[in-house]
Formats: structure tokens, sequence, C-alpha cells
């Protein structure tokens, strides 16, 4: 029998840990002559989930001691408009990290604006010299999500070596990166990993032998207890807005996994909100710390 207790993985708690381990590197790299960190966010349109993911991390550059650059388009710009502004922020050496907020609208290509990035400012990790050097294990800015999950982890020295890690979703920025960073030689890491995706057959067989599962779906409350083996360890990516009428504004948001039947089965388990999202925020500013420091060292 089952007898382990369950714990949340708390992802205010583990972010509120990060953040201050950030604030004092940046005190210490601002005492020995370096300059403020600065992120440069774009935002095309105004999506409502884009402006408020955008609006919290232009939020945590304040609270962290960066210096943050919003910079607002319509969403009938040109692609080619885009992809100038992109180089003219790459080419300005006060900034050192760069994002782009997704999804653009349908008539620009992510992929090349992505592409346009400096790989050196490529702090969400999404450039294919980002991905491809991780691929190969070599120093690079991690993906901010799957980043921020291995942070978690980490945070509470949850042990992966050996373990069946079952990921569903093979998204560029999620799905596909995790099942990299979970089967590499490294703590946490070490997983026998399985990828599923929307053609994936007989899920539930795969998921019941998992011993960590990490849902990338986009699909509120997909993953359900009868799909989840007593113990697993439970990572919910997902992010979906559902209608709730007893709420003030009519919905919440919920996770991919039906977090209310799932967690007492389990032993650990993020919640959403308030779980892998304020992690994904922690893997981004740590990545824009990092290219502040490179760009010194490559400026100088
Ligand atoms: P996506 O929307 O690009 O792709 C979804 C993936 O799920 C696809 O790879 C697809 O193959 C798979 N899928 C769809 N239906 C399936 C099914 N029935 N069975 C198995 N697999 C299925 O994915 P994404 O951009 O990785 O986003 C996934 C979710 O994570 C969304 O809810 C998104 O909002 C959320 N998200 C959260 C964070 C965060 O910081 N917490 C970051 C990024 C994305």
């Amino acid at each position: 029998m089952y007898l382990r207790v369950m714990q949340i993985l708390d992802g205010v708690l583990v972010s509120a840990h990060i953040k201050e381990q950030i604030k004092h590197e940046v005190n210490e790299w601002q005492t020995n002559g370096g300059k403020k960190p600065h992120l440069a966010a774009i935002l095309v349109g105004n999506n409502p989930a884009s402006e408020a993911y955008v609006g919290s991390k232009v939020k945590h550059c304040e609270e962290l001691g960066f210096d943050s650059t919003l910079l607002r388009f319509e969403k009938d710009i040109t692609e080619s408009f885009l992809i100038s502004e992109v180089e003219r922020l790459n080419n300005d050496d006060t900034i050192d990290g760069i994002l782009v907020q997704l999804p653009l609208p349908g008539h620009i290509s992510g992929d090349s604006v992505i592409n346009a990035i400096s790989p050196g400012k490529d702090v969400d990790g999404f450039h294919p010299i980002s991905l491809g050097k991780m691929l190969l294990g070599q120093p690079t800015f991690l993906p901010a999500t799957p980043y921020g999950i291995m942070l978690m982890l980490e945070y509470y020295k949850i042990d992966t070596a050996g373990m069946h890690c079952v990921i569903i979703g093979r998204s560029n920025i999620v799905g596909t990166p995790m099942t990299i960073l979970m089967s590499r030689a490294s703590n946490p890491g070490n997983a026998t990993v399985t990828m599923c995706h929307s053609k994936t057959k007989n899920l539930k067989e795969i998921t019941l032998t998992a011993d960590i599962i990490i849902a990338a779906i986009g699909r509120p409350k997909y993953v359900t207890a009868d799909m989840v083996k007593p113990g697993a360890i439970i990572i919910d990516v997902g992010i979906n807005r559902i209608d709730d009428p007893t709420k003030k504004s009519g919905s919440r948001l919920v996770g991919d996994v039906d977090f209310d039947n799932v967690a007492p089965l389990c032993s650990y388990i993020t919640p959403v909100p308030k779980g892998v999202g304020l992690m994904t925020i922690c893997g981004l500013m740590k990545n824009t710390l990092l290219a502040a420091k490179q760009a010194k060292e490559l400026i100088g």
C-alpha cells in the first residue's frame, strides 16, 4: 500500500528562493562594475494572456534590479518590420536579452523572428543555436520553462536517475527540450524518457508506467487519476482558462492535470497557478543575467 504523504511543489516558495539568489548575484555583479541586466520584450497585438505574461516579466525585472524595455506593436505590423526591430535590439549594446512573446499573429513566421535574434541575447532559449547547444550538452540558454522545471526538481532534491519520465506534448518550447534535459547525464536528469503526443496510442497504458509525468498539452484537466501510478511525480505545465461562474471574473486557470483527483495519489505535484509558471520566469531571469555577464566578457 502507498503511504507517502503528497507534497506540493510550490512555485511561490522556490521562485522566491531563486529570486533572492538572483538579486544577490545582480548586486554582486554591479558592485564589481557590471551594469544592470537589461531585458527587451516584444509584444505584438493585444492578446490578453500575452499581455499578462509580458507584464509579469517586466514586473519581475523591476523586482530583481534589472532594466526592461517593452516594445509594443500593432497586430498588423509586417514580418520584415518586426525582424528589423529585432536586429536593432541585437545591435544595441545596452540590451542583454531579447524575448518575443509568442504566439505571433498568423501572417508572421515565429521561426523567422526567433531566428533573427542574436544567439547571445536569446534568453528564451528558442533560437536553433541555443537548442542545438542544449542537445549537445554545451553551455547555453536553456528554454525558460524546461529550465524552470529542472530548477524546481533540483530545489526539492528529487533524484530522477533511472525513473521513467513520460512527457506529454512535443512543442519546441516545452515538450521536446524537456525530453532532452530529463534524459541527459545530470541530476535532475538520467531518466528513461518517453515522449507522447497527439498521435500516441494507448496514452493511459504509458502514463500508468510513469514515475514522473510532465504534462504540456494545453487541454484542461486532461490527465486524470486513472492515468497515474500511485506515488508518481506530476509536473503540470498547462495553463488553461475555464469558465467558473463562482469567480468574479467568470473564469479561472487550471492545468493539464485534474489536480483535485490526481493530487491525493501522487508523491509530488505542481499546482496551477503558482507552479511551473513562476519557475519559467526564474529561468528567463537567470538567462538574462547570464546574457549580461557574457556580453561584458565579449564587449569588455
Ligand atoms: P503546444 O500547444 O504547442 O502543443 C501541445 C502539445 O500537446 C502538442 O505537441 C500535441 O502533440 C500534444 N497533444 C495535444 N493533444 C494531445 C492528446 N490528446 N494526447 C497527447 N498529446 C496531445 O504546447 P505548448 O506550447 O508546449 O503548451 C502546452 C501547455 O503549456 C499550454 O497550456 C500552454 O499554455 C502551457 N505553457 C505553460 C508555460 C508555463 O510557464 N507554465 C509555458 C509554456 C506553455
